[in-house]
């Protein structure tokens, strides 16, 4: 059985409960380089195998599966944050049911939401926005044309960028082009929940200034919106003037 699992963002006790527990039964780790604290390796068993897949190719990775496989051993292939975001899970589990190995997901705390927590941030604010956008920057991985930054950014929602740390000047160009002002407030979040955590706050127009002022250049989610600012309606959840299923107003609205 092959169990891929989410790591969290950095803090090694953001893992989930379900994640510890095999990671203290596994026979082999296969974890994803720096990004996964290595101190979630510690509370692996002395006789477990661990693989560091950032200098693998995929077909090693699967290899190392499928004799764990045949050995009958219990492999979990450790991911940053959560598996289901930029995590090349698709493509290891097409060969897994190619070789007829089993395999299951445990989620994980992705970093968009350990950087929400840095900030202190709440993403979806009544008449602000009730929508996250979570994208890229084309890189070396392309990103589809209609997907492009300045298209996306039309909707004004709340944005949050992975992998894109290294392409700040044309992300603001590209936020600016799509509508946003200059002085739309942004967050540069780097390594949300490490030890050495940095928040700075800024502005879509000061972006690149800002992480060259405090030397970020990777490891670091872009935050956009109106969302970090100060304006914002109350929730009707919890309006005293507001009925719903359970809770009666106190006007007997
Ligand atoms: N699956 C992961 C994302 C992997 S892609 C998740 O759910 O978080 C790697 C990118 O994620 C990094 O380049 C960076 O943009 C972002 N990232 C990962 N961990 C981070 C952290 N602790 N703080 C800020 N950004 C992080």
């Amino acid at each position: 059985m092959v169990y891929f699992v989410g790591a969290g963002c950095g803090a090694p006790d953001l893992i989930t409960v379900r994640g510890d527990r095999l990671l203290r039964r596994a026979d082999v780790i296969i974890y994803a380089g720096s990004l996964v604290n290595p101190e979630l390796l510690t509370t692996a068993k002395t006789s477990c195998e661990i693989y560091n897949s950032a200098v693998m190719t995929l077909e090693e990775v699967v290899e190392v599966m499928r004799q764990a496989e045949q050995e009958e051993k219990l492999t979990v292939r450790l991911h940053t944050g959560d598996p289901c975001l930029y995590g090349a899970i698709r493509e290891q589990m097409d060969l897994l049911e190619e070789l007829g190995i089993s395999y299951e997901i445990v989620p994980g705390v992705s970093s968009f939401c350990g950087a929400a927590a840095a900030v202190k941030a709440e993403y979806t604010l009544p008449d602000v926005s009730q929508t996250v956008i979570i994208s890229r920057m084309a890189g070396r991985t392309p990103v589809p044309d209609r997907e492009e930054i300045a298209r996306l950014a039309e909707h004004q929602a709340t944005m949050v960028l992975f992998l894109s740390t290294g392409l700040l000047e044309d992300l603001s160009v590209q936020l600016l082009r799509g509508g946003y002002s200059e002085d739309t407030p942004a967050a540069l979040v780097y390594k949300a929940s490490w030890p050495d955590e940095k928040v700075c706050r800024c502005t879509v127009g000061t972006l690149l200034q800002t992480a060259k002022e405090n030397k970020i250049s990777k490891t670091a989610l872009v935050l956009v919106g109106r969302f970090l600012g100060d304006e914002y309606q109350r929730s009707k959840l919890y309006d005293p003037g507001f009925s719903h299923e359970f809770r009666k107003a106190e006007n007997g609205n």
